[in-house]
């Protein structure tokens, strides 16, 4: 595995992390989603991505990934990054959502209880509430950090002009803000125009999730949607009508060119995220071992020349 400096901070993370945003809650099966945290451990992933309402139900993925933590990797807790947030619904009433100090505050503690954990090494505010002033969100991450409840923090889709304001605060009382979390992937391709040039001004790192677009990026849909894919079942959150003739047209191009490359396009979608070099490290989630064995293969090529790049971008337009 190769570890990447993120931002200007002295904090080294994997160029791969796993998400257990999906496939690790109690619907999904507890032996595998084991085996999967272990393998990525034993293949260097260091960087393992929470958040409390994942699931499903809400908090099941803490709370199992407490249960493998504390059976399978109790000894390595200072080997490990772990990173939880708070601010998509998680509970009823009004102080279960947003970016309130009052919501932040008490989902940190649950977090906490959740995982067996007595801090969290990163701990993001999830989202931008335009509800909230960004102070008061900022304020209770930088008391988490006063606290002990987290090492750094981080912020996740914020719009540009707020990610600016947010390193400004947290800079300001010297808790500069570690890391910022967005979607990125060849099929979205927001983060390059405005976030990444910020992060470089601020010497923030970035962290990239859904990088195959949630399965899309990959040969599973090119002939349909398979009955055991996040499009197909009930709680996943890619929606059988993201699968549009267009996309499958630009996948099945791709596929060619991977296949060209000698790589299978999981591989050679993350290894197009893993040639950017703003990109610190590449958030994936995986059902299987077989899927996360693929996914970590994608470090074995990750160059590209620039004829390879050009066609990519032919594809994509
Ligand atoms: P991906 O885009 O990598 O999608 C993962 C899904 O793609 C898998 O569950 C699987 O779906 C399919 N897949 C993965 N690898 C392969 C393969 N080799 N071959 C075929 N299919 C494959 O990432 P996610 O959308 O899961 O996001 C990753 C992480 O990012 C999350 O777990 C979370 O930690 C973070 N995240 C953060 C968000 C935020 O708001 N900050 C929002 C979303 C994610 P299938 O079930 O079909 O097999």
């Amino acid at each position: 595995m190769k570890y990447n400096f993120c931002g200007n901070s002295g904090l080294q993370l994997p160029e791969i992390s796993l998400g257990l945003w999906h496939n690790f809650g109690d619907v999904d099966n507890f032996g595998m989603a084991t085996s999967m945290i272990v393998h990525a451990f034993d293949s260097g992933v260091t960087h393992f991505d929470l958040a409390n309402n994942y699931g499903p139900p809400p908090g099941s993925a803490e709370t199992n990934f407490g249960k493998v933590l504390a059976k399978e990797l109790k000894e390595h807790r200072d080997e490990l990054i772990i990173s939880s947030k708070a601010g998509h619904l998680m509970w009823d009433g009004p102080y279960g959502d947003g970016g309130s100090r009052k919501y932040i505050m008490a989902s940190i503690d649950q977090s906490l209880k959740r995982t067996g954990l007595e801090y969290f090494d990163i701990f993001y505010s999830h989202r931008y509430d335009p509800q909230t002033p960004i102070e008061e969100t900022m304020q209770a991450l930088i008391d988490i950090v006063r606290q002990g409840k987290a090492l750094y923090v981080g912020i996740s889709k914020y719009p540009p002009e707020k990610q600016m304001r947010a390193y400004e605060i947290l800079r300001s009382q010297n808790v500069p803000c570690l890391i910022y979390q967005d979607k990125y992937s060849m099929l979205v391709r927001n983060p390059e125009k405005e976030h990444m040039a910020i992060n470089e001004k601020y010497g923030v790192g970035f962290i990239a999730f859904s990088p195959l677009a949630q399965g899309l990026l990959t040969n599973k849909y090119l002939h349909g949607i398979p009955e055991t894919s996040r499009a197909h079942k009930s709680h996943g959150f890619l929606q059988e009508d993201e699968v549009t003739p267009d996309v499958i047209r630009k996948v099945s191009a791709l596929n060619d060119l991977a296949l060209q490359r000698g790589q299978t396009l999981a591989e050679m979608a993350l290894a197009w995220l893993l040639h950017n070099e703003k990109v610190t490290s590449v958030i994936i989630g995986t059902s299987s071992l077989t899927q996360l064995k693929d996914n970590l293969k994608a470090r074995e090529n990750a160059d590209f020349s620039d004829e390879e790049l050009n066609i990519i971008e032919r594809i994509l337009a």
